[in-house]
């Protein structure tokens, strides 16, 4: 007799799979929760699965094990956190965490599997021998835990000991504001305390629509860290605070380097509390992308110039989106929800065992992230969680738009609820991410992938079809794209120039504002390597002008644009595609390079004053875009030609021609005849008229891109 699996889907019911059913005998089956025996009342069966009703509701703050004989196994409760039975006892809509006054300070932990909970409170940041902890019992409402302590208890350490299927756990809070050293415990401050001056007036630049949006992303370490930045406050939320800064040779560096390309929300890698593991706060001499959330709701101290008072990271963070707004610059921020550190030693775990986290039948946690252990955002309070967070973030810390880490694996309820919930605030909060189809333990019709985008309105996805057909897979490094020599990409390309939206077409999206479009991220490798890499006979200067026509396409497509920081010089992270936890030497914005490299530098940055200047690259509904672009066929191989036209999206020029040429010898195009004004060639960008040209057949240039426009 050999048991697959046992699951209890209801309070009263529980299922198992049997391998063979030819000896069994259902008056053998015990099911044992806790000190109880419940009897079977009747079961159906279906091929080897039984399903068996119960006599007495299953008690969730026991285990429930099946025994059959001398087999035993575990039941796992994954099934019932679904059920409206589970939500209506349980689910709570309010507050968690603490809530601080100077006259008191209310804990409130959500855990119906606890037995019981208590607060412990500390002096210090960390343990210590012979510490003791002041210890406050809490009372439990409906799976609600409680406590109000009538004291002023600002700057106290807390942690939580949970007694939960008979283990004592002591966890940190998941809604903690403030930590100490390493995030191993809560602190109570006052939030008030960490505004810098004026944050309460802090008003983000005003965006109309997300298609008016150009997206950078970088690291806080990144931008700053190289020892020529000029920067005082390197690799720290500082850093990206100091305006004018420029390196030994004058060239602009950090933030007045992103105020000069002219893009318009800086994307920043993750700044909440990632694992001490990963980074030690007090030595963080180790790098680390930060893709290992350990508390979601403070930001990670190491960027923080002093880790150890709990609301100096807070202050500065806050300092640094401040300095941003001040710019005319948004602040996106890089959130990973979906997955959590350390198996069944983190705080989830500790708090509610099997409740927070996608489970296999035999028990074992769902790794579909490649990471670590899958959130289960299908679960109604690890959605409260996660919405909580977001609308904390953007409250909070005025943080503009968020980048969902593998947002795929997130169901498509977690994802328009906080899309729902963003449109109730001010300003025009950005929601995009990784749509990638992952394998983990949710139906595919439920999750926030790119083959379900129709489902997801106004929520970006990372195109991966743009990336892929303009430089190559990423996935196998020797493959090449449009803009280095792959043929019959053509249409294609066309499809990225509309946004890969869906009018008359197999498209993805139902708007252009669901296509993030972009060549290259912080994963795999850097556009420049990858050209290199995929491209052995090509020159120097051929690769150099690949790499400018490559995001000139992302420039020139319908759809939001993303660029990897020092892209605009042709970054190399030596041919490390994946530099997690590669040195700074590896990861840094080289500075010395910008100056090698400034005219591709000055050339995105003319693209990037184009599309901001010109509304007709910033089209959005799909009927729209449909009518406004005419593509011009009959053009020779390996060019794109298209016009954007009638003064598309209330444009000032009234038809705009871009053409791609990714042949390495000039072509001439034919086009309608007219006086055609161009303001992009092979060597400068923008919109001021090069040449005129009065005829019905233009030059382009091999390996580039010309932008005419007609009055
Ligand atoms: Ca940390």
């Amino acid at each position: 007799m050999k048991f697959y699996d046992a699951c209890v889907i209801e309070f009263k019911k529980i299922a198992f799979s049997i391998q063979d059913l030819s000896d069994f005998d259902i008056n053998k089956i015990k099911i044992i929760n806790g000190d109880n025996t419940i009897a079977i009342l009747g079961y159906t069966m279906a091929n080897n699965r039984l399903e068996a009703v119960l006599q007495f509701n299953i008690n969730i703050k026991e285990e429930c094990y099946l025994t059959y004989e001398s087999i035993r196994i575990k039941a796992i409760y994954t099934d019932i956190f679904n059920t409206i039975e589970f939500n209506q006892l349980y689910y709570h809509d309010g507050p968690l965490g603490t809530l601080y006054s100077k006259d008191y300070t209310i804990f409130k932990l959500w855990s119906p599997a606890a037995k019981s909970v208590k607060v412990f409170l500390y002096m210090s940041p960390e343990p210590y021998e012979g510490e003791k902890a002041i210890e406050h019992a809490m009372k439990e409402i409906d799976g609600v835990w409680y406590l109000l302590l009538r004291e002023n208890l600002k700057n106290m350490y807390y942690t939580f000991q949970i007694e939960i299927y008979n283990k004592i756990n002591e966890a940190v809070d998941p809604y903690a504001k403030a930590i100490g050293v390493n995030g191993q415990r809560g602190c109570i401050i006052d939030l008030i305390e960490t505004n810098p001056q004026g944050f309460q007036n802090d008003v983000s630049p005003s965006i109309k629509n997300f298609t008016d949006t150009i997206i950078y992303e970088t690291s806080i370490r990144d931008i700053s860290v190289h020892p020529d930045s000029g920067v005082v406050n390197k690799g720290k939320y500082l850093g990206l605070c100091e305006e004018n800064t420029t390196s030994s040779k004058g060239i602009s560096t950090a933030l007045n380097h992103i105020k000069e390309l002219g893009i318009t929300h800086i994307q920043l890698m993750p700044f909440f509390d990632f694992s001490y593991e990963s980074v030690d706060e007090k030595n963080p001499e180790n790098y680390n992308w930060g893709y290992n959330p350990q508390n979601y709701n403070v930001p990670e101290g190491s960027f923080s110039t002093n880790p150890y008072e709990p609301t100096c990271r807070i202050f500065e963070l806050k300092k640094l989106i401040q300095t941003m707004h001040n710019n005319g610059l948004c602040v996106n921020m890089d959130v990973v929800y979906n997955h959590y550190a350390g198996d069944e030693n983190n705080n989830f775990e500790k708090i509610f065992p099997g409740y927070y986290f996608r489970l296999n039948n035999d028990g074992t946690f769902v790794k579909g992230s490649g990471c670590e252990n899958d959130t289960a955002s299908e679960h109604s309070m690890v959605r409260k969680f996660i919405l909580d967070s977001v609308l904390y973030w953007a409250n909070e810390y005025h943080i503009d738009g968020f980048r969902f880490d593998l947002m795929g694996l997130h169901d498509i309820n977690t994802i328009n609820l906080i899309r729902e919930n963003l449109n109730k605030l001010e300003g025009n909060k950005m929601l995009y991410g990784e749509g990638w189809n992952l394998k983990t333990k949710l139906p595919e019709e439920m999750k926030a992938t790119i083959v379900n985008a129709y489902k997801l309105p106004h929520i970006g996805h990372f195109n991966d079809v743009i990336r892929d057909t303009v430089k190559g897979n990423v996935f196998y490094s020797k493959d090449t794209g449009f803009v280095s020599g792959k043929p019959y990409l053509e249409n294609q390309i066309r499809k990225c120039v509309t946004g890969c939206i869906n009018y008359n077409t197999d498209g993805l999206f139902q708007t252009a504002d669901q296509s993030v479009n972009y060549v290259s991220a912080h994963d795999n490798n850097t556009l420049w390597d990858k050209l290199e890499i995929s491209n052995d006979t090509a020159s120097f200067d051929e690769l150099k002008s690949m790499q400018k026509l490559a995001n000139s396409i992302v420039l020139t497509c319908q759809g939001i644009p993303f660029i990897c920081s020092g892209e605009e010089f042709c970054r190399t992270k030596h041919r490390i595609e994946n530099s997690y936890k590669s040195p700074d030497f590896i990861n840094r914005l080289d500075w010395e390079r910008k100056l090698q490299f400034l005219d591709v530098f000055n050339y995105y940055k003319g693209m990037i004053k184009l599309r901001k200047e010109h509304p007709a690259f910033r089209m959005n509904s799909a009927n729209y875009i449909g009518s406004h672009i005419e593509f011009i066929y009959n053009t020779p191989e390996n060019v794109v030609a298209f016009i954007l036209k009638d003064y598309a999206n209330g444009d000032s020029w009234k038809d705009i021609l871009v053409l791609y040429n990714a042949n390495k010898y000039a072509v001439k195009i034919n086009v309608p005849y007219g006086t055609w004004n161009q303001v992009t060639d092979k060597n400068i960008s923008g919109t001021d008229i090069i040449r005129t040209i009065t005829d019905f057949q233009l030059d382009a240039s091999d390996l580039s891109i010309s932008v005419y426009y007609k009055l």
